[in-house]
């Protein structure tokens, strides 16, 4: 049974590779922008950029809705795509405080079923980064979904790899307890799967889920 499944093979990541201490980030604000920041790159270039705006202390929403585009796209330049990244960022910032009056305290006041739609329709905000931004930021019980998911959960058999996001997310959502640390810990563990094991060519003699794998061309 699916349900079943998810929760074994949770326990199995959790098991093995332990707490993963999601999200890296010292504030709310910090891990929204690290979820813009990641988009396309790896984390250690996330880092990069996000001390530089720490130490021109413009890691706030005023200071970021203040500064400009172009200072900002050089200060992020270590992300990658800084021009698209910047103009998203502002464009972020600038919801933030149309809808909230710059206070992530009053957004995580939001229903989720209202802020999900209006997240959504902010430029750059794509359903990978505004749940990102749900969960890890402001503790909303939503289910990330990322590449690595649909690769792993497809080889074991839970869904088609091609399975659109919210699809796959329901699945999870439905078969798993609403709960934030769950949803933030199992996304976390898939991360770490996928990166290092469960890759496009995967090790699968390294793999802790290997039994419930259905991938037998893996083996
Ligand atoms: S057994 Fe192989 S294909 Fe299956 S989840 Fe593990 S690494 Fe991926």
């Amino acid at each position: 049974m699916r349900k079943d499944l998810l929760a074994r093979i949770y326990k199995r990541l959790f098991k093995t590779f332990g707490p993963r201490g999601w999200w890296p980030g010292q504030s709310p604000f910090e891990v929204m922008v690290g979820a813009v920041l990641t988009q396309n790159t790896a984390w250690t270039n996330v880092e990069k950029a996000i001390r530089n705006l720490k130490r021109e202390k413009i890691l706030t929403p005023a200071r970021l809705d203040n500064i400009k585009i172009s200072r900002l796209a050089r200060l992020i330049r270590p992300a990658g795509y800084f021009n698209v990244k910047a103009k998203r960022l502002k464009s972020l910032v600038g919801f933030l405080f149309e809808e909230y009056k710059g206070d992530l305290r009053r957004m995580r006041k939001e229903r989720i079923n209202t802020l999900r739609p209006k997240l959504l329709g902010v430029h750059g905000i794509g359903p990978e980064t505004c749940d990102s931004i749900l969960l890890y930021a402001l503790e909303k019980p939503v289910f990330v979904i990322d590449a690595y998911t649909k690769r792993i959960f497809s080889r074991c058999g839970v869904a088609k790899e091609d399975i659109p996001y919210e699809e796959l997310q329901s699945l999870f959502m439905e078969d798993l307890p609403k709960s934030v640390s769950l949803y933030n810990e199992y996304h976390a563990l898939i991360v770490q799967l996928g990166k290092d094991i469960c890759r496009k060519d995967p090790k699968c003699g390294l793999c802790c889920i290997r039994e419930f794998c259905k991938n037998k061309n893996f083996r």
